[in-house]
């Protein structure tokens, strides 16, 4: 159990009512003088909302939304765009009047769009220019209306834009607006969904995780106490469809009032010049851009004494890696976090008095109010230093999979705990580190894919009869899928076939979905009830086996 005392937070306020009214002690519109507010920076444009601005706009368009586009409690809009100071304020203004919000990669080509789309039953969709070809196709698809899709920036003939909302909502009159949703009668913020995210869990398919509003304000509370005092800035360079852009680029800066600066595309020089320019002290990032910080030349170009500290999730960081960090930057902290989208975030952090590169190979402990389980393959748990799978507990564990009880039930036990796919030891301080994952899931870039996504569609081309996808290391990307196939009768098993496959799955996946290496193998060995025996592959894999 966490060694930090409890948190405390409401349980029958909404998010938007938690950081935007009155009634809340989080609100940081009560906690501040105006002049004081943070809020959402573009690092390009220097285009700037305030907290206040924030809750404004969200509220007129919000009004627009209810009034004019009949968006209803529990409707849900999907978020497919690039970073953008507008993201906050529309997802802030669908959830103030009920709405769910689904963030959707905006690398998403047609066919994973029309999924995403069709699996969290959205309604409405607020999209980015770059985006709109593939958002207006999918939403062909699923027959979301031309109406429904709004342009988050700039301007295009026959699409609603969200400032154009924001001018019908200011027609009303600030007494005229619509109100803010509240919880239904006799429900907690536990038991009401507020945001639909994309994880394929421990096994399958991606699908639509619900988080519910105390699960966000649950996590951000737990991460306030462990935020430094020094961190006024936060650079919004991670994507915010992720669970770690939502909480820790748009949430948790509300309740700690820091200054949000969004980089709307990732290039190293534009992050390193936002660095520079905004003299930001903790840099959250994740593996793969760390990995660029310590061998991309260009990073010697730029002075970042100012970075005291560099923050990490969402993938495991190599040993190496930790040592060269220290090495470039000998007088930097390191902290990391560790959870999932289905443990909305965080479940260990480094606590402020181990940021030193001593703890940095471990994931640090326990957040508040979190407890967790290791247990041992033979089903008993595991004693301090010996390895385990982790199963958590806590405010912050999520409600489940949007229509999908037996992956809920396969995931969620019930007592509570969370079983996260993660192999971990615990010490006698409490610090955990992962040791392997034990799940299907393949971190590219920090991103999840999930081998069975790239199994069916493989499954679909006509030479291969049977297929296994898993993760293998990278040294840009942390990890990248490896595909083994089995090829039907006639085909022949050459560098020719190779391409051909890796061609096809180009065509039809998002780029970090692509399959870089293939190797063909005469049968795929599976357990008696048809499961994929991925141990025996990877271990095939580990002793470097090569294929196209
Ligand atoms: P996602 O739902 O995309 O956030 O993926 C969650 C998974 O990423 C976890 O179950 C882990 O396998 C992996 N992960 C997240 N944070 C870390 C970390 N700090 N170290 C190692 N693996 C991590």
């Amino acid at each position: 159990k966490s060694k930090h005392p409890d948190i405390s937070f409401p349980e029958d306020l909404t998010i938007w009512e938690w950081l935007f009214e009155e009634s809340s002690p989080s609100c940081p519109l009560n906690n501040y003088p105006e002049e004081q507010l943070a809020g959402f920076v573009d690092a390009t444009t220097k285009e700037r909302v305030s907290w206040k601005h924030v809750k404004e706009a969200a509220t007129y368009i919000s009004t627009a939304l209810a009034r004019e586009y009949g968006l209803e409690k529990g409707d849900t809009m999907s978020l497919f765009s690039r970073n953008t100071i507008w993201y906050p304020v529309t997802l802030f203004a669908a959830m103030r009047v009920g709405g769910v919000v689904s963030g959707a990669s905006p690398a998403y080509n047609v066919d994973e769009m029309t999924y995403a789309l069709r699996t969290a039953k959205a309604k409405f969709i607020a999209t980015h220019p770059t985006s709109i070809g593939i958002a207006a196709q999918a939403a062909r698809n699923v027959g979301i209306p031309k109406k429904h899709i709004f342009l988050l920036e700039g301007q295009l003939g026959g699409y609603t834009t969200i400032q154009a909302l924001i001018k019908r909502g200011q027609r009303y009159g600030d007494s005229d607006q619509v109100p803010y949703a509240k919880l239904p009668q006799g429900k907690k913020n536990k038991d009401v969904c507020a945001l639909l995210s994309f994880s394929s869990g421990t096994t399958g398919l991606p699908k639509a995780v619900m988080i519910a509003h105390q699960n966000v304000i649950a996590q951000s509370m737990q991460m306030k106490p462990l935020t430094p005092p020094d961190v006024k800035k936060v650079l919004g360079v991670l994507p915010m469809f992720h669970i770690t852009g939502i909480v820790h680029a748009m949430h948790l800066p509300l309740v700690v009032n820091a200054e949000v600066i969004m980089l709307p595309e990732f290039s190293m020089e534009a992050m390193l010049t936002t660095i520079v320019e905004y003299q930001i002290r903790e840099i959250l990032l994740v593996p793969p851009i760390l990995i660029r910080l310590v061998r991309d030349p260009v990073v010697d170009e730029y002075d970042l004494r100012c970075v005291k500290r560099f923050s990490s999730g969402a993938a495991p960081v190599s040993e190496e890696i930790l040592r060269l960090l220290k090495e470039k930057f000998p007088k930097s902290e390191f902290r990391q976090g560790y959870g999932m989208t289905e443990s909305c975030s965080c479940i260990t952090s480094h606590p402020p008095w181990a940021y030193d590169y001593r703890h940095a190979h471990n994931v640090g402990t326990l957040i508040a109010s979190t407890e967790v389980k290791l247990i041992k393959e033979d089903g008993t748990e595991a004693g301090v230093g010996e390895p385990g799978e982790i199963l958590a507990r806590g405010p912050q564990v999520v409600m489940g999979y949007l229509e999908n009880e037996t992956a809920t039930r396969e995931t969620f036990d019930s007592d509570g705990f969370l079983h996260t796919g993660d192999q971990g030891v615990i010490d006698s301080e409490g610090f955990i580190t992962i040791t392997d994952r034990i799940k299907e899931l393949i971190k590219v870039k920090g991103i999840g894919v999930a081998p069975a996504e790239l199994e069916d569609l493989l499954l679909g081309y006509p030479a291969i009869e049977d297929c296994a996808v898993l993760a293998v290391s990278d040294e840009r990307a942390g990890e990248r899928p490896k595909a083994f196939v089995v090829l039907k009768r006639g085909y022949q098993a050459d560098e020719a076939t190779g391409l051909n496959i890796i061609a096809y799955v180009e065509k039809n996946k998002v780029r970090y979905k692509w399959i870089r290496e293939i190797e063909f193998i005469e049968e795929i060995p599976k357990s008696p009830s048809g499961k994929i025996l991925r141990r025996l592959l990877r271990d095939r894999a580990k002793k470097g086996t090569r294929g196209v």
